[in-house]
């Protein structure tokens, strides 16, 4: 524009079926609003002329069926547009789930088979646009008024709670572009680490727990098993990682395989699929505007969600420093530990350490930064297959006092004693 003043505000004209992709500026947050027409984010509608402010750093896209008009005030690092996306052939998969989910509504609750609606797996490799796919079914489906089950088995970059978790919610609502999915009474569980091959036998045992978990909630609850499960996975497609997308899709007895953007993954998937007359494995473009995050990247994502837990979004909550007596909190890991000599064990005993084995954990500075999690179990021996209530992070510990500091959510007594311990820790910025 060349003048002094410019104002940092830009109207684009979007034509129909086309989207706006926006990565946020690193520095400052985003404005945006809806001047006319109608647009979505990642399947939730903008309300008109109402401003949002999108985080710095945040990428994602604005799309319309039928044209409209945007404003935009701040800075981004990219914003172009593009008219070639597969929104409509992921739209016409969410059609067909409609239909399934109708299905299910008038079947008779006591057809436990025909009353069950959809249960859609969502995978493909890393950086694919499972997470954003996953979303776009939720929230076109909560427009309907269904009341879909998301669940998250991606302990990387998961978006219900923090890194290393896997855990499921209901979606009453479009999910809300800028807030995400709303942390209200998940089901948590905690496993403790970033990548699956710390401990698959762990990782294995908490998806069995949380698909346990949820058949019990079906099993009683007719409108959230005719709404169904939309289940987004992690990008580790090859060998184990393989064997667990297997493993997940018969737990959660997914009857629809959504493979994003590989074609070899698709092919394996459909061969596996031809023994299961039940399961259709349905093969969906990427999209153009997914943007590849790097290692480095993908760390500091994980930093800003356990601060975004402790903090909020935009330091709009308040956590708590607590101290505790180290004799007031009991904290166990699962797996690993010291592995007895062959020598040390009774004759044909198994020498390797047990995974699933739950220790108990010496206080000391090894704590210190870790981010623990705080168990439902009433007694040890039930940590293993307990959710957890929330999270705990390891500020300060006193060895000569016999103190710890900790930061939670908020004031007052965890409602358990026995925390989780894994390798997550965060450093604090
Ligand atoms: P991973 O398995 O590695 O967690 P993923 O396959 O789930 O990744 P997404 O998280 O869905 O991938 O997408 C990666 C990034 O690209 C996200 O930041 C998402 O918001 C962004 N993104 C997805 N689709 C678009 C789009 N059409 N335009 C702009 N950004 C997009």
């Amino acid at each position: 524009s060349g003048s002094a003043s410019a104002s940092t505000i830009k109207q684009v004209k979007l034509e129909r079926e086309s989207e706006l992709r926006i990565e946020v500026g690193s520095e400052t947050p985003l404005k945006l609003r809806l001047l006319n027409g109608s647009a979505e984010i990642f399947g939730s509608e903008l309300a008109p002329e109402i401003w949002l402010t999108f985080p710095p750093r945040l990428k994602f896209a604005v799309f319309t069926w039928y044209g409209a008009t945007i404003e935009m005030d701040g800075a981004t690092e990219t914003d172009y547009m593009a008219d070639e996306t597969p929104m409509v052939s992921y739209v016409n998969v969410h059609a067909v789930l409609e239909g399934r989910r109708n299905r299910a509504k008038t079947s008779s609750p006591n057809d436990s088979e025909a009353s069950q609606g959809p249960r859609v797996i969502v995978v493909g490799p890393t950086d694919s646009g499972k997470s954003t796919l996953s979303r776009m079914l939720l929230s076109w489906a909560a427009k309907q008024g269904w009341k879909p089950t998301f669940v998250d088995l991606d302990i990387g970059q998961g978006s219900i709670t923090v890194p290393g978790s896997i855990a499921a919610t209901p979606i009453e609502m479009p999910i809300d572009p800028v807030e995400g999915i709303p942390l209200e009474m998940p089901l948590v569980y905690y496993y403790g680490h970033t990548t699956p091959s710390n401990n698959v036998d762990l990782y294995k045992a908490l998806v069995n727990e949380l698909a346990q978990m949820l058949e019990t909630q079906f099993a009683h609850n007719a409108e959230s098993r005719a709404a169904g499960m939309v289940i987004n996975t992690m990008g580790w497609i090859e060998g184990t990682g393989y064997e667990l997308l297997l493993h997940a899709i018969d737990i959660f007895k997914a009857n629809v395989v959504l493979v994003l953007g590989q074609e070899k993954l698709f092919s394996m998937l459909k061969a596996v699929a031809k023994s299961k007359p039940n399961v259709d494995v349905v093969k969906l473009q990427k999209s153009g505007g997914v943007v590849s995050r790097n290692a480095k990247f993908r760390q500091k994502a994980r930093a800003y969600r356990i601060r975004e837990y402790f903090y909020g979004l935009a330091n709009d909550l308040s956590p708590h420093s607590n101290i505790a007596n180290f004799s007031d909190l009991l904290v166990y890991r699962i797996g690993g530990g010291p592995q007895a000599p062959r020598s040390a064990l009774p004759i044909g005993a198994d020498p390797v350490a047990n995974p699933l084995r739950v220790t108990p954990v010496n206080i000391d500075q090894d704590l210190l930064h870790t981010v623990l999690a705080v168990s439902y179990a009433k007694e040890p021996d039930q940590i293993l297959s307990s959710n957890v209530a929330g999270f705990v992070y390891i500020t300060d510990i006193d060895i000569q006092r016999k103190k710890i500091t900790y930061l939670a959510p908020s004031a007052g007594d965890l409602p358990s004693k026995y925390l989780i311990m894994g390798t997550l820790t965060w450093l604090e910025t």
